[in-house]
């Protein structure tokens, strides 16, 4: 119903231009048709881009579990037969793990490849993504089914089924020996290993002549825990489809992430019950996300510890993201009729947020705003295999993504899927060294996206090493990882 609504005056697009489609139940996944309620979009997505998308919807549903399709090749896969005679119905299964950033890094980035090569997206049915996500795709399921013939989850990077492997062992081709590339015979499935400590073989999935090649495989079974989106943009036969489905680049992850993922009944409660008790009544909302990547000893991660709070505050006033707080304490202490900035803080830790409040209790601003600061949990220590745990995190990305500026903690994936969300470009805070503020303490981002931190730096053509930051004027390094690569 509309009370629901912040603002039910305004006017928004509940489809967000087109992304989604009527004719899902609204009850059973609110979030699907509300989010549009709580953010403004920078961007429009391209018509191709929905005409794919709707094209992508058709095939996850005649190809996906329980069709006679999805049986067929499953019993081939059973059988390890290679040929492949449902050949238009070839499969991308991903499997999960990380944290909840990561875990929607990854799903976009699968996603995003399945459409590229025609493959129905399936994701790993064990790590709670039903309750954390409605499915996205209309008449079917994107869980793979618990009958699935393979062992997924013992895939490791040494399992002779990786692409890395088989290209090491010659049983196929790929771009390291062209004479092999065709005349082997292609395997029912290939493990792809992206995942961090990825080695040279695994990498060159991101080469047009492995494209090729994989291309001719039924089953891909993927595990990654990184945005690779930057590198499919770098390889030449994906370059004039991506250049149409995203005329304005930076808005890979902002779109998909909009259409993928819908958080479930339970956890957009939460959100929006959150947003309009403390948030929606300000006339600024600004969202920081805290993430500490300190090394010290387990128990002590998460601090306090005071130089991080003196980067964020200082981020916060040089950048007047935050009222000015007052030099002559009592003469302006006249507060301006109530006018309120709400700080909605994320972090493992209720230090810094009960600092920060402590600061603008104790002062007033310059201007007279009222500060209140907002943090909807403190977990303390990561547990992604809590179910609990999760939900609460994942409520936590869609709050900060409501906010009207965003300060995010470089590295952290779970910064990058709020500010994508929101289609934001955060200020990110560099990560301290040595217990130092960094001189600036934070940088205005380039772009919405996300940075892809483990990106390959081979160069397919040349056959050698290169500066991949420096070869398409639209992928750049990271602000905040110097070696990573992302779009802006
Ligand atoms: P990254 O490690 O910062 O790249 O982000 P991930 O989301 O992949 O992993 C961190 C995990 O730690 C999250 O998924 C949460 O489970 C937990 N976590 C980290 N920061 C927060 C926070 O601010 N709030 C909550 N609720 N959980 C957090």
């Amino acid at each position: 119903s509309d009370d629901l609504s912040p603002s039910p005056h305004i006017e928004y697009d509940r489809l967000l231009g087109g992304l989604l489609i009527e004719g899902f139940e609204e009850k059973s996944c609110r979030s699907r048709y509300q989010f549009a309620r709580y953010h403004n979009s920078p961007s429009i997505p391209s018509p191709y881009l929905i005409e794919r998308l709707r094209k992508q919807e058709a095939l996850q549903k005649k190809c996906g579990p329980g069709t006679k399709a999805y049986k067929e090749a499953s019993k081939q896969l059973r059988s390890r037969q290679s040929i492949n005679v449902t050949e238009d119905c070839n499969y991308l299964l991903l499997i999960i793990h990380a944290g909840l950033g990561n875990r929607m890094l990854e799903i976009t980035s699968a996603f995003l490849y399945a459409l590229l090569t025609n493959r129905i997206l399936l994701v790993d049915r064990y790590k709670e993504i039903a309750n954390l996500f409605c499915e996205p795709f209309p008449g079917t399921s994107w869980l793979v089914p618990s009958d699935f013939p393979l062992n997924y989850g013992e895939f490791t990077q040494n399992s002779p089924e990786s692409y890395g492997n088989m290209l090491q062992n010659k049983v196929v081709g790929g771009s390291t020996d062209r004479s092999l590339a065709g005349g082997g015979t292609t395997p029912p499935y290939v493990y792809l290993h992206l995942d961090g400590n990825y080695d040279f073989h695994d990498k060159l999935f991101f080469c047009e002549e492995d494209q090729q090649f994989l291309q001719s495989v039924p089953w891909l079974i993927m595990r990654t825990d990184m945005y690779f989106v930057p590198s499919l943009f770098l390889i030449p036969a994906f370059q004039d489809e991506l250049g149409r489905l995203f005329p304005e680049k930076d808005t890979v992850f902002h779109h998909l992430a909009r259409y993928l993922f819908h958080p479930t009944n339970n956890i957009w409660y939460t959100v929006t019950k959150y947003y309009r008790s403390y948030l929606a009544k300000a006339e600024k909302r600004v969202a920081i996300q805290i993430r500490i990547y300190e090394t010290k000893g387990i128990l002590q991660r998460n601090g306090p510890f005071p130089h991080i709070l003196n980067q964020i505050l200082s981020c916060a006033q040089n950048e007047k993201l935050l009222p000015e707080i007052s030099m002559t304490d009592g003469a302006a202490a006249e507060t301006q009729n109530n006018r309120t900035v709400a700080v909605l803080t994320t972090s493992l830790s209720s230090w810094y947020s009960d600092q920060i409040q402590k600061k603008y209790d104790e002062h007033t601003t310059v201007d007279g705003i009222i500060v209140k600061v907002y943090q909807p949990s403190h977990e303390e220590y990561q547990r992604s295999k809590n179910k609990k745990h999760n939900m609460k995190a994942l409520a936590e990305i869609y709050l900060l993504s409501m906010g009207d500026v965003l300060i995010t903690s470089g590295f952290s994936t779970f910064g990058y899927a709020a500010q994508g969300l929101a289609g934001l470009r955060p200020w990110i805070m560099y990560r301290s060294e040595n217990h130092m503020v960094p001189d600036p303490p934070c940088v205005r981002a380039m772009s919405i996206e996300p940075c892809f931190h483990q990106a390959p730096y081979y160069d397919c053509k040349a056959k050698r090493d290169t500066d991949l930051g420096k070869v398409a004027p639209y992928v750049r390094h990271c602000e905040d990882v110097s070696w990573g690569l992302k779009i802006v």
